[in-house]
Parts: structure tokens; sequence; C-alpha cells
């Protein structure tokens, strides 16, 4: 778990923001895989559910395991995730594998009916390999190796580092390819996460080079498309392109773009080498594997779950929320955590085009390393469960059965404490699980239902890091803000990237379109268009994919769409510049935090003017009639009140509704199918809350009758369904 989140800004936006079943069949269904991948369904009642938590028969003495897996039966478990970190067991010489305690522990775990979903280990290389192959490890931004001892230091392209990892996965995948009880696979575990996201030794530099042959097709055309000119850059050979490390400048902007690319290029085919072998030795399991999602944007995840049978994400609020107070001097707002973790779920939900997911990794208790977070409250690990399933989630795994006593993560807390002891967690996580169980296939066969979309574009946020502009801006802390404005209305909401077909939404957000293809300016336009709304800001279509300036008046491929060009583009540091709104978005004066674009309309209509300074009255927002669709315009990186404001008010306009009125840190998310709906209230707060029911529900955790007004305890659930 080891992780260090970087990319946040100072002050987040003060925003808002699987039953399953008693059966194999509705799984596969739900999840759109291909049978028989939930394989050998065992003989308790709940079939194959993946209900279940991850656990350490490595790191467990022999004599537990029987009591560990009769406990997780009679919680109600159906599978644990094991063996992700065991290389050195598995392998404890090159080329000689021990899998018999493996065996051991999967029998004993089946005898119980838990299914097993087993690790690659090739997150944790064990000390003989670090000996014989040292050349393995990855180098940091500074040019510095990284030393064994920790997890996660060994470079995602070295070719003796690949087939060492593939050698394992290949001896486990042909050991336990029919072995009951196994179910699937996941590969490696959070690929990049670690003290350096990135590689930059000799066999990436090399393999940035092939990567960039095969992109660029000759020397020229990449010399051309990076505009190596400048500063006496031009390449003669592939061989003499270097990676961005320290160079006494920054880097060609087009160069450290496409290392981003090449990185996580690197980190997918990695992980897809195993993903081959897996399919040919096991085709009857299943294969994923399991990231953090975001704010970490370090890998491409539709790339990387492109192969892959489903999404699988770890999720960590608490340890989330300790991250925050960690990297920011301001308070954090009761909405920044529900609402930056419902936008992991619908980016999960999203990157398969909608199937369902699952929470490899489910905070139960204390999260930490050094340092950790408390205790989740009474209920919120209970909240957090069913705020997953609300958002698509098809199955949870509590993170860990019980607590390490040794090793670095000794304070990642699980459901049994040091002692073996019941954690304050314990009763409340059983109760969860009961309550997954017991709502039914039907749910979890539901789709969400999103009439609007936020990009979240992975170019863009590379690019944005190389050259933010102005030092303080962030694109994920962009993408957050208006996340959480848009969750805060609790309307259904997709968080798409930027090859994701338009045509299901009524409007679409895409903040800090920095790098703009043609292909995306496209199907904007096309968009647009044919009737959609589409809302963005500042640093519209600024770049090209190569990282070169366009050579267009501002917004570039969009301006006739939008409707205005760009007059200037102003970071703004000490100097406030503040809005005017327009009768269109009436509303107290906003604030722009960190930037400025100066419009000047061509057709478009002002919705909002500058007040401040040599800019004062120029245009700040703009709505443009293009097609039978509007194109919105925000110029200012607005406060967060207005900028909440003015994104409800265009969604209400393009005809986005929701179903009722909640108060503020209550969560409302909706699950359809046909004319079925599920309505979950989700209580991120403390304190009870009302709710004004505008007509007849069944609470399916109760099954008791909900109309008029109804209490929702401090952290309680309800999942409604409209009475009949
Ligand atoms: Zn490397």
């Amino acid at each position: 778990m080891s992780r260090r989140i970087s990319e946040r800004r100072p002050t987040l936006s003060p925003l808002n923001r699987r039953q399953f079943l008693s059966g194999a069949a509705a799984v596969v269904g739900a999840a759109g895989i291909r049978y028989p991948i939930w394989a050998l369904p065992g003989p308790s009642s709940a079939g194959n559910l993946l209900l279940g938590v991850d656990y350490y028969p490595d790191q467990t003495p022999e004599s537990l395991w029987d009591e560990d897996s009769r406990m997780m039966a009679e919680f109600g478990f159906t599978n644990v995730r094991i063996a992700e970190f065991a290389w050195g067991l598995m392998e404890p010489a090159e080329g000689k594998f021990d899998f018999a305690w493996l065996h051991r522990a999967v029998e004993t775990l089946h005898k119980y009916n838990i299914s097993i979903i087993l690790g690659t280990p090739s997150a944790a290389p064990p000390p003989w390999l670090m000996v014989k192959y040292p050349d393995v490890v990855e180098v940091n931004e500074k040019g510095e190796p990284l030393h064994p001892g920790g997890r996660r230091f060994t470079c995602p392209t070295n070719q003796v580092y690949r087939r060492l990892s593939l050698i394992i996965a290949s001896a486990m995948a042909r050991e336990f390819a029919e072995t009951p009880g196994v179910i699937g696979w996941q590969i490696d575990n959070e690929l990049t996460l670690g003290s350096s996201p990135r590689c930059y030794c000799n066999f990436c530099q090399a393999g940035f080079q092939t990567w960039l042959r095969s992109r660029y097709g000759s020397l020229d055309n990449l010399n051309k498309s990076w505009g190596t000119v400048f500063w006496s850059q031009t390449y003669t050979d592939f061989s003499q392109i270097p990676v961005p490390l320290p160079s006494g400048g920054d880097p060609n902007p087009g160069l450290a773009l496409d290392y981003d690319r090449y990185q996580s290029y690197a980190n997918v085919s990695f992980q897809d080498e195993q993903l081959v072998m897996l399919r040919k030795t096991c085709p009857r399991h299943f294969v994923t594997t399991n990231n953090v999602g975001l704010p970490l944007d370090t890998i491409d995840l539709r790339s990387l779950y492109e192969k892959l049978d489903f999404v699988a994400f770890d999720n960590y609020p608490g340890f989330f929320e300790m991250l925050l107070h960690q990297e920011s001097n301001s308070p954090i707002s009761p909405d920044t955590i529900p609402a930056n973790i419902a936008l992991g779920h619908d980016f999960a939900r999203s990157l398969k085009g909608g199937k369902p997911f699952m929470i490899m990794e489910e905070q139960s208790g204390k999260a930490g390393q050094r340092s950790f977070s408390p205790q989740p409250e009474k209920g919120q690990v209970r909240l957090w469960t069913h705020q997953a399933v609300a958002h698509g989630a098809m199955g949870v795994n509590y993170f860990r059965w019980d607590t390490a006593t040794f090793g670095a993560e000794e304070y990642w807390h699980g459901i049994l404490n040091h002692d073996r002891s019941r954690s304050p967690g314990y009763n409340e996580i059983k109760q969860a699980v009961k309550e997954l169980k017991g709502l039914g296939p039907e749910v979890l066969n539901s789709s969400y239902a999103a009439d609007a979309a936020l990009v979240f574009d992975y170019d863009c946020s590379w690019a944005v890091k190389i050259q933010p502009g102005n030092f303080a801006l962030s694109y994920m802390a962009q993408v957050t803000s208006w996340y959480g404005a848009m969750s805060a209305s609790h309307t259904g909401i997709d968080v798409i990237t930027p090859g994701a077909d338009l045509a299901a939404y009524k409007i679409v957000f895409a903040p800090v379109v920095y790098v703009l293809s043609e292909a995306q300016a496209a199907r904007i336009r096309s968009f647009v268009q044919g009737g959609g709304m589409f809302v963005t800001n500042f640093r519209l279509g600024v770049k090209t994919e190569t990282s070169q300036m366009v050579r267009t008046p501002l917004p570039g491929l969009l301006r006739d769409v939008m409707g205005v060009t760009v007059a200037d583009y102003v970071p703004i540091y000490s100097a406030k510049q503040g809005v005017k709104f327009s009768s269109t978005v009436a509303g107290a004066d906003g604030q722009c935090g960190l930037w400025a674009d100066i419009l000047q309309p061509s057709g478009a209509e002002v919705l909002g003017s500058y007040t401040n300074g040599e800019h004062a009255g120029e245009a700040a927002v703009t709505m443009n009639s293009f097609g039978k669709g509007k194109a919105i315009y925000i110029g200012g990186d607005l406060d967060a009140a207005s900028l909440s404001r003015v994104l409800r008010a265009f969604a209400a306009s393009a005809g986005v509704k929701r179903p009722f009125d909640v108060p503020a840190g209550v969560e409302l998310t909706v699950r359809k199918s046909g004319d079925k709906q599920w309505i979950f209230l989700l209580n991120h707060t403390s304190v009870a809350q009302t709710v004004g029911l505008p007509t007849a529900f069944t609470d399916l955790l109760t099954k008791e009758a909900q109309s008029g007004t109804i209490e929702l305890s401090g952290y309680g659930v309800k999942v409604l369904q409209a009475s009949v």
C-alpha cells in the first residue's frame, strides 16, 4: 500500500461529490464476461460471489489457516485474494519452485467453500533475484537507482525482469490451472505505485527509442513533431534520444509527453505478457489487476484494463483523507472525500463502458504505514461498501483478514487485530456482507444511468504537469472540482476518456482540454452540432498531440464551435480577478483562482465578465449556439461555489434531472433496469439527516416501508425501491 499521491491542489474544492446473488450466472451476466470464468462453483448456497477478503497465509502460521478459513466462511465471505507478494516462498531459488504450502492453503480455504483469487508476485522480487540481476532496478527522476528492501523497485521495461516475472507467473498458472477453488487471477499489484512512478534507466531509454521509431516512423517526422531544432536537439539517430532526466533546462515538451505515454505503455505491456500466458494456461479463470485509480495518473487505465475481464481497484477513503491532511495546509471539506471516492468508482465503471467493477481492497480499519488513519467511524465501512455498489461495483474484498505483526504494513489494520481479537469494524463488515447477499440479483444486473459525462484525458493530465502555466495549476484538481460540483447535484455522471462515444450524453464536461487531437475536436464538434451541450474552461486546444503550440488563434480547432477567440491568457498569482455574471447564470460575483483566459466573442453570448484590472469588462464566460447544441467556455478558474452554481445551471438547462432533493452530505445515486430503479441514499455525515420522499418506497435492506419524511442515521444507508 505504500503510496504517495502527489497530484493535489492545496485546497480541493469544498464540493460534493453486490448482491449479490445466490449464483454465479448473474455475476457472469452482469460483468459481461465470458463463461465459465467463475469456475468451479462451490456447493455453498452462496455460490461464487465476490464478497471476500485479502488474506496472507504466507504471513500467518499454518496452524491458524483452518481456523481462519472456518471463520471467514462463518463471516459470509466467498473468496480471498492471496499470494500476490509471496515470490520468495514460491521460488526460493532461481528455477526452484515450492508450491506445496500454497496448495495446502488453497485446499484449506476450499474446504470451507472459500474461492481463491491468486496474485502473481511481480511487485515484490526476492533477494536472490536482486543479487543475481542488480540491473533490474528502477531509476528515479533524479537518475538515482532504487534499492531492494521495499517493493515496486524494478523497471517495467527490463527484459530480464519481465522474463523472471513471467517464469514465476507461468509456474503458478501451470500449478493451479485445474486446482479446485481457484477462480481467477490478479496480475501484479498496484503497478507504478511506489516512491517513483516512472523509470528512467538505460533499458527504458532503449525501449523509448524503439517505441518512438514505431510511433513516428522516421527521425525526420520525430524531429518535426517535437520541434527539435530548438536548442540544437535535432536527432540524427534514434539512439541519441534521451529520457527526461535533469539536463540543465527543461526537456522538449513533446519528448516529455511521449515519455509519459511510453512509461504507461511499458507497464501495460509488462502486464499483458502475463495476461497472454494466463489466458492460454488458465482459460477457465478470470484475470484482472488492482490499481488505485484516480487521482494517480501514471498509467492509462483504459489501456491497462482493455484486455482484462473487469476493472478492480483499491479503495481507502480514510487513508486518502489522511494523505490530504498531510499534503494540504487547508482544512478538508467534509464533502471532499465522498466526492473523490465516487469519482474513482465512476471512472472504474466507465473504463470498460459501464461494466461492473470490483473493489479488490476495501479499507476495513486503521490504514497506513509510518502514519495511519484512525479507525473509520462506526458505520463508515458499511457506507463505503454500499457507495461502491451504488456506483456499479459487483464485488468487494476487504483489506485484510488478520493484521500483520511484522513487516512494513503492520499498521494496515484488518478485520482481526494483531492479537486476533475482533476489530471494531468486524460486526459492521459482517452486516454489510449479509446485506449485499440479501439484495438479490436484479440490483447487480442493473446499470448506472448517466445523462452527463466528465472527460478525463491522460494526455492533458501529463502535459499540464509538464507545463502547468501556473505552478499551482493541476489537471487532476480541476477534474476533481468539476466532478464534485456535479456529483453534489446528485446527477448520474460517467467519467470518460477522450475516445468515448459522446452521443449517449446530454451534457459533456471537459475541463482544461490542454492537448486536443483533431479526432477529439471532431467528436466534440459533432456532439454539439447534434444538440449536445459541451462545457469546458481555460487552456482549451492550446497544444497538438505532439505538444506543440497550435499556430491558429486559440481555442484552435474549436474556435468556431466555441464562438470565441482567446485574446490573452493570464496565470494569476497575487493580483485578484473577479467575475460578474449575466442574468442567464445570475449569482454573486465570482473569484478566479489560478487562471483567466480573456475571451473575445465572435457570436457567443457573454455570461460573465472580468471585473478587475486591465481586463475589466472583458468576457470571462461565454455560451455559443452551434448546430443544434451549445458550447460553453469558462475562461476563469472560478471559485468552487460559483463553479458549482454555473455547472449545475448548465446541466439543468441541458435537461439533466435528479430524482429528488437531499440535504448536503447525503449522496443520492441511482441504478436502473428497465422501468425499475434502486435509489441509494448514503449519509456521509456523522449526524442523522432527514430526507423528504416524493412517493412510497421500500428499503430493501430492512424491508421496511418508507414514505414522507424519513431519517437517515449518521453514516446510514438505505436502498430504496418504489413500492408497487
Ligand atoms: Zn527502466
